[in-house]
């Protein structure tokens, strides 16, 4: 089975761990502070600030900015679910706008007229590893003075106009989860320009604790801490995110020059002035391909690829994150959602493995 994802991993990840783990030094310490640092520069951001996972970055970057219960963060519906989790948790509410069906991210024409008066961010996702369109986004939220909001998770090295994502909004989430570019099984980092948001998120990651002041807590904290094992291990990943993401890229490539001659797919489109790192290359199946998108899945699973859909369900039509009654009309989420399919372009697979891939979609 070609499976569609699994992390690179080699002894260099295992020794990491292991001389981590043989120190006696297992909680957050210096490893955390290296990988903060490394990453720090990998976005070309200020401040890195590690904790245990994506969801709990995206909560604590949420907390930093001072969301609070009531307010409104405009997001897409076409995301995983952690994005308008974080929201919720706050008590804050989700309001989902639609999404450009060429770079499945937010549709900044939609984002405007969502605006309220409790409207406080815009919470951007760069889907499949794909920078959303920022200047527009900013554009809008410089005309309603809105904090902007970048949701890394699937993006870690990818560009938008030369600058890095981790570093194209006011706060950003990553996420080192184990099917991410880089990964350490559960892992996370925000990072940001902003002294006063950094040093609120290293206080909302231990309890509220200052680094100087311990037992001293400042405001409802939460237990956000990374372990050094993990950041051990993502340190090891680091070294390996330019080979990572030219694989991937070179995978993205092949696929793309044959699925583009394919009646019936679309391959993945990338926008101006920005990289994809292809954290999934997603296709649409059209109403012109011989078979159904779920009709293909099945097939490739029976040729031996794995695929899966990201995401067959938008956000809006889960009841407890739904706002009002009435859904307005989500055309191109809706349509994404019916069409899209991430087929496999982990750093594992070969290029035989690839070649296969195309015949099998090729010749159906
Ligand atoms: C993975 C992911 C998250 C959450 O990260 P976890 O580390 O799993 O908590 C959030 N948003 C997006 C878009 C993701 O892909």
């Amino acid at each position: 089975m070609i499976v569609l994802n699994r992390p690179s991993v080699s002894n260099h990840e295992a020794e990491a761990a292991a001389k981590v783990i043989l120190s006696g030094h297992l909680a957050q310490g210096k490893y955390v502070a290296e990988l903060e640092k490394k990453f720090a520069l990998l976005c070309g951001s200020k401040y890195a600030i590690a904790v245990n996972n994506g969801t709990a970055a995206l909560h604590t970057a949420l907390l930093a900015i001072g969301l609070k219960a009531g307010d409104e963060v405009i997001t897409t519906p076409f995301t995983f679910i952690a994005t308008a989790n974080a929201v919720s948790m706050i008590g804050a509410k989700p309001v989902f706008a639609d999404i450009d069906l060429e770079t499945f991210n937010l549709d900044a024409r939609t984002i405007e007229k969502l605006i309220t008066k409790k409207t406080k961010a815009i919470l951007v996702v760069n889907l499949y590893g794909q920078p959303a369109t920022y200047t527009e986004i900013r554009k809008v939220a410089r005309r309603h003075n809105l904090i902007i909001v970048e949701d890394a998770a699937q993006s870690v090295y990818a560009t938008y106009k030369r600058r890095r994502s981790g570093n194209l909004a006011d706060i950003s989430c990553f996420s080192f989860y184990a099917t991410k570019n880089i990964m350490s099984g559960e892992g996370g980092m925000i990072t940001t320009n902003n002294k006063r948001y950094a040093n609120f998120s290293q206080l909302i990651r231990n309890h509220g604790q200052g680094k100087e002041k311990k037992y001293d807590y400042k405001f409802l904290g939460y237990n956000y801490r990374m372990t050094d094992v993990l950041a051990a291990v993502a340190i090891e990943q680091l070294k390996k995110i330019r080979l990572f993401t030219k694989r991937r890229q070179l995978i993205a490539r092949k696929y793309t020059k044959e699925i583009i001659k394919i009646r019936g797919l679309i391959p993945p489109i990338v926008g101006k002035n920005r990289s994809h790192v292809y954290h999934q290359y997603t296709i649409r199946v059209t109403s012109l391909y011989g078979k159904s998108r779920d009709e293909l899945q099945t097939y490739l699973l029976e040729k031996g690829i794995q695929s899966t859909v990201y995401y067959p369900k938008p956000l809006y039509t889960f009841s407890y994150l739904r706002e009002g009654k009435k859904l307005p009309q989500y055309v191109n989420t809706e349509c994404a959602a019916a069409e899209c399919l991430s087929i496999p372009i982990n750093t594992n697979i070969t290029d035989r493995q690839v070649a296969y891939i195309i015949s099998v979609l090729q010749n159906i």
